[in-house]
Formats: C-alpha cells, structure tokens, sequence
C-alpha cells in the first residue's frame, strides 16, 4: 500500500465522547457518529446494566431458535410507532440490514439503482442479491430518471443514503419520491446518518422532509451513530418485514443481538424525544461551526448535517494535516480512497450535542493554524 492508504488504528483508552484518551494522550475528538453525545450519557449505561440484569448479555441463539427476547419485541414495536409504520426488524448491524433489504426484495432479474456516492453496505448487497446494479448520479433525480427509462424491466428497487455518509449532504428525497412513483420502483434510505439528528422529532431524513410510507416504503437507520448504542432496523408494512423475516439470509443465519442493547436502545429513542435541546444545540454548533469556517476561507463542502468534510485532494496530504492536528491535541482521522472517489481525500469533521462551542472555536483556530 503507497500513496498513504495504508490503514491503521488508533486505540481509544476512554469511553467516546468529545475528549477522549487515544494511545494514552488526551485529545479532542471530531471524528465519531456519536451526533447526539448519547454512546456515554448515564440513562444509557444504567439501561444496559438493567438490561443485562433482567436478560443476562449474550442472547444464546437465533431470532428463530430461541434468541428473540421480549427486549427485542418491545423495540421492535417501539420503532414501528416511533417511524409512524406497520412493523420493524432488528437487525445486528446496518451492514446486514442492507444485505437484508437487497437480497430479499430483488433476485437475478431485477436491477438495483444507487447513488453513485452510497455506503458500500448497499453496493455489496446488490452484488450479493445478483440484480442489476446501475448507480445514477450524485444525488441527482434526473439521472435516475434516465436510468430507470433503461432498465424498465423486472422489479426495480431505487436505494439511497438519507445523508451521506461522507458528505453530510442530503439527498433530494421528494425529488427522488416523485421520480420513483413514475416508474412504479420502489424506494429504500438508508437513514444512518440522519435518523435521531433530523427533522423536529429526531425521526431523521424523511421526518425533515415529512415524508411517509407511502413516498418511502422501505426505511432502515442505524442505532450504533446518534442513538449511541448499536444495531439497526428495517421499518415498513406487515408485508416488507414478514418477507425479511422469512428469506433474509442476515437475519435468520446470525444470533441475535444482546437483549440489553435492546434494552438500551428503548432507553435512546426515548431520550430522543425527550432531550430535544441536543438537537437544538447541535444545530446552533453547526452554524457556528460553518460561520467560522467560511471566514477562515476553509474549504468545506456545503452540508448543514453534523458531518462537515474539509476536502484535501491527496490521501497522503490528508495524513499529513490529521497527524499535525494529533500534534496539537485534535483528533479527526484521514478519510481516503476507497472509502472516498479518487482525489477527494479528506478530514470528516464531525460535530456533536456533547461538544462546547469553546472546542468547536479551538477546531477552527487549530484548522486555521495546520492547514
Ligand atoms: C454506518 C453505516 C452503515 C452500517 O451500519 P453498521 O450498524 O455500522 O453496520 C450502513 N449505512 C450507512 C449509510 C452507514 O453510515
């Protein structure tokens, strides 16, 4: 590996949070998904422990053996009421839950169409469901028009980050809706990234946009970013999760996930509708943020999400900046290629409800200073 793409892994000595201990020394951190600054908040620690207490820690089987606890009903119910759907599935990763979604729904004759700019989850789901796979471009509803024009025949499923994942932009979901309706394709978000942190309720992307089951059959989001525990779901009709339940390799093939984090993830979706200042804040840290980012001429993409990529170009210049950051005590690892298309290396800064407007001032002065 040359041309600084080689991975390493810095050791975290500390729970996640805004300062954390990484190989020994303190530092702040930009990096994590944790939007909401829940993975550490004390209402989620004592629910695992209660829940650990009433469920013990591992769940021992499958969901169709003997795993499937009354923790994991209770959170799939909750989900379902929360996302204003008929039924969710709990899934131990969002990885699988993708797998789950494509491989289920879609068979060799069928085609798969993304954004070009997807987490990799769904692109490997749609080389593991053997459909089609055509990618429209970035977040644009005409492209997908013309792809769809295309590829008419079979059954088409249209799969989209809610924000993306590297670039914290968000995708133009009602734009997307109407296109999809045209053509009779159904269409799945992935809202990891904006389930919790968007729209007035926390209910993430298709909250801020208020759509519903309706525009948006499928909808999968992720506990392990701003619920700060760990897991996913798919919510949407009876007939959706009944046919997941019953053919998806990823749910039936895996034990089921600890019925404590189930337990705590309960205990995170109410702390979303109760704590609604966290988002609040959040948003105000990022306006802050972006305000003192444009004076300093940095060049950060537009994005009104926690997730605020400064773009670099050269992976080993993106290296380089994050190692002098580590220097100065600020933590925000590198992001390169693959992960990122060819030449848009970058720092994916990330804000969160746990950080002060003090560190955010820092990250700028010490940006201003390394750059
Ligand atoms: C993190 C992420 C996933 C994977 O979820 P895990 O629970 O971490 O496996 C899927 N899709 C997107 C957009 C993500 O950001």
């Amino acid at each position: 590996m040359t041309q600084g793409l080689l991975r390493r892994r810095q050791t975290l000595n500390s729970p996640q949070g805004p300062v954390i201990r990484l190989n020994d020394r303190e530092a702040l951190n930009f990096c994590s998904n944790d939007y909401l600054g829940l993975a550490n908040h004390v209402a989620l620690i004592d629910a695992l422990k209660q829940g650990a207490e009433k469920y013990g820690v591992g769940s021992g089987a499958s969901h169709m053996i003997c795993g499937y606890s009354e923790a994991h009903v209770k959170l799939e119910e909750r989900i379902a009421e929360f996302t204003g759907r008929q039924r969710a599935l709990i899934f131990s990763t969002g990885y699988m839950a993708n797998l789950a979604i494509v491989t289920s729904l879609l068979g060799r004759s069928d085609t798969v169409i993304g954004d070009r700019l997807n987490h990799a989850s769904m692109t490997d789901a749609a080389q593991l469901s053997r459909a089609r796979l055509k990618r429209y471009k970035h977040a644009d509803p005409q492209s997908l028009d013309n792809v769809l024009k295309k590829n008419a025949e079979g059954k088409t499923l249209v799969i989209t980050d809610g924000v993306f994942s590297m670039d914290g932009d968000i995708a133009p979901l009602r734009e997307l809706t109407t296109v999809c309706r045209a053509y009779h394709a159904w269409l799945a978000v992935d809202d990891a990234h904006g389930f919790g942190v968007l729209g007035d309720k926390g209910g993430g992307t298709l909250n801020y946009f208020d759509l519903g089951a309706q525009e948006v059959p499928v909808l999968m989001a992720t506990f392990g970013k701003a619920l700060g525990t760990f897991g996913a779901f798919v919510a949407g009709d009876d007939e959706l999760i009944e046919m997941l339940m019953q053919t998806a390799r990823s749910y039936i093939y895996t034990t089921a996930s600890p019925p404590a984090l189930a337990w705590a993830t309960l205990r995170a979706i109410e702390l979303i509708e109760q704590e609604t200042w966290r988002r609040e804040y959040l948003h105000a840290l990022i306006l802050r943020f972006k305000a003192g980012a444009r004076q300093l001429n940095l060049p950060i993409k537009a994005s009104e999400t926690p997730i605020q990529p400064l773009i670099i170009g050269d992976a080993r210049r993106a290296v380089e900046i994050s190692n002098a950051l580590l220097d100065k005590g600020i933590f925000i690892s590198a992001i390169r290629p693959p992960t990122v298309p060819k030449d848009t290396s970058r720092l994916r800064i990330t804000l969160t409800a746990a950080h002060s407007e003090q560190q955010v001032d820092r990250l700028l002065e010490t940006l201003a200073a390394v750059l």
